[in-house]
């Protein structure tokens, strides 16, 4: 053996220990490091000489730490509120330490109880949002490959309908597949693409007045207009910039009507179903065909993990697709915890023992308690923005998310707005994301974080407030307001800048 392996095998659980202190400190640093990392200006090596003879772990751990420390983010930390990101809970945390000591391949294989774990995992978060018990469901690494998988399946269906078996011959000679959707998030494109629909598939729908929901009239429309052939929608349930829902009890009985496949993608926003009080957002999600959740988001698990939910009826679909037969493995059976066949991946880790793991420790109770901490955190932000002289909301705090603007009176508020994004990355005491909503530049304040109380808020508050004061000041760009000076528009002004 290797000297060095020779030597860490020796001291595996002093080095097991070093690992443990690092991450206490690191734990315990939350509170006062900066909320995300600064880094410099021409970022960080991408290249490295590989040692001849290792340093062996304790070396190499210094090594991390001395080197990459000060330039981690506290995304796990109650003030980073950039895209949408949570933190791992304690139980969570811990799971996903054991994941990888106890490195199970997570298969139907006879040698483990992870597959079942997994499934038990699914079972319980399908309860805490009172999904349907008709559902499956598989763990993948995030909402983008669930919604593939979702996309994934709709495809076999529109097929099967064409008389074409997708998954054995291709899409090549069918007609195109319309898929519509409203305000869906990126990755829908993106599904569509390694789905080989192509990312011109996607048919945007008009959106409502001052919403991100669709019209459904409008859906109905080009339904009709679409006749026989095979149709697809991708309804959002929590949009990322205002968390708003497409109307799925609407959605639901236009099926009736007019049938098609029913992709829900609910990466957060489905989370608020553990809070009964806020179950009727989802209403009629029972009529969806395939489903999208994240755990790593609003259910406070680590990187990375999520679920990709499907009406059993539909397993032998998304089976034809995914299958992975060969001589050594057991043909697939129809069962919804054979996992091998119906991701895309094949060897896989026991990502759902922190899902699991969480959902044992905090129950319905605890992450219901998240979402309506969250909730009323992000109220009470939106309260202050709006009570504030320079600022304004971009959009009505619907959720966990605001979305906040300078007032339009200011003159270049566009860039005042990102030289606020920078100077608060730079200050530490939050993070936050810039986006864009209605073509007008917005800060979003995404609250997911099971750590969040309303003294983070208060300090977040503080924060903006001094600093966009700061910006303000005689010397900084904004002073004048654009109404008050005579005699010229402000674009003209702020084409001066
Ligand atoms: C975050 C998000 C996604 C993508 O999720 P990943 O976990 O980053 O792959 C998809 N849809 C919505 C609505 C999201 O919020």
């Amino acid at each position: 053996m290797d000297a060095r392996l020779d030597e860490d095998a020796e001291q595996f659980a002093a080095i097991l220990d070093r690992a443990r202190a690092l991450a206490g400190d690191y734990l315990d640093s939350l509170d006062h490091r900066p909320a995300a990392a600064t880094l410099p200006d021409r970022g960080l090596a991408v290249t490295a000489t590989l040692p001849v003879e290792g340093v062996g772990a304790l070396a190499a751990l210094d090594r991390f730490s001395s080197d990459y420390d000060r330039y981690l983010s506290a995304s796990p930390g109650a003030h980073y509120f950039g895209f949408v990101t949570g933190g791992g809970s304690p139980a969570a945390l811990a799971a996903d330490w054991l994941v990888a000591t106890f490195d199970q391949n997570a298969q139907l294989n006879g040698d483990s109880c992870a597959p079942f774990i997994e499934a038990q995992a699914i079972d319980m978060l399908r309860q805490l949002l009172a999904w349907p018990a008709t559902w499956t469901g598989v763990c993948v690494t995030g909402a983008t490959m669930a919604n593939y998988v979702g996309i994934a399946m709709a495809r076999q269906w529109a097929g099967k309908m064409l008389g074409r078996d997708i998954a054995a011959d291709g899409l090549w000679g069918l007609q195109p597949i319309a898929v519509f959707a409203g305000a869906a998030h990126s990755s829908t494109s993106k599904a569509l693409s390694m789905a080989g629909f192509g990312r011109n598939a996607l048919h945007s729908l008009p959106l409502l007045d001052g919403r991100e929901t669709f019209d459904i009239a409008a859906l109905e429309a080009a339904l009709i207009a679409h006749g026989d052939a095979p149709k697809i929608v991708v309804a959002s349930a929590g949009t990322v910039n205002t968390v708003d829902f497409d109307d799925l009890a609407a959605l639901a009985a236009l099926k009736q009507r007019h049938p098609f496949w029913l992709h829900v993608d609910a990466a957060f926003g489905g989370i608020a179903a553990a809070s009964p009080a806020r179950r009727a957002l989802l209403a009629g999600i029972e009529a969806a065909d395939s489903v999208t959740v994240d755990a790593h988001k609003w259910l406070n698990v680590p990187y990375d993990c999520a679920v990709a939910f499907t009406a059993q009826k539909h397993l032998s679909l998304q089976i034809e697709i995914f299958r992975n037969q060969s001589a050594y493995l057991p043909a697939p059976q129809a069962v919804a915890h054979n996992y091998l066949h119906l991701t895309p991946e094949n060897s896989r880790r026991l990502r759902a023992l922190p899902l699991w793991m969480s959902l044992v420790a905090y129950g319905q109770a605890g992450f219901a308690e998240i979402v309506e901490r969250n909730c009323a955190s992000a109220k009470l932000l939106g309260e202050r923005i709006a009570a504030h002289p320079r600022f304004r909301l971009a959009a009505p705090v619907r959720l966990n998310v605001v979305c906040l603007a300078l007032r339009e009176d200011r003159i270049d508020a566009a860039s005042q707005l990102a030289q606020l994004c920078k100077a608060l990355h730079a200050d530490g005491t939050a993070f936050v994301t810039p986006s864009m909503l209605d073509g007008k530049p917005v800060l979003r304040v995404a609250i997911c974080n099971w750590r969040t109380t309303d003294a983070d808020i208060e300090m977040t508050c503080e924060a903006l407030f001094r600093l966009a004061d700061a910006l303000a000041m005689p010397g900084g760009a904004s002073e004048p307001v654009a109404s008050e000076i005579s005699g010229e528009t402000p674009d003209t002004i702020s084409a001066q800048h």
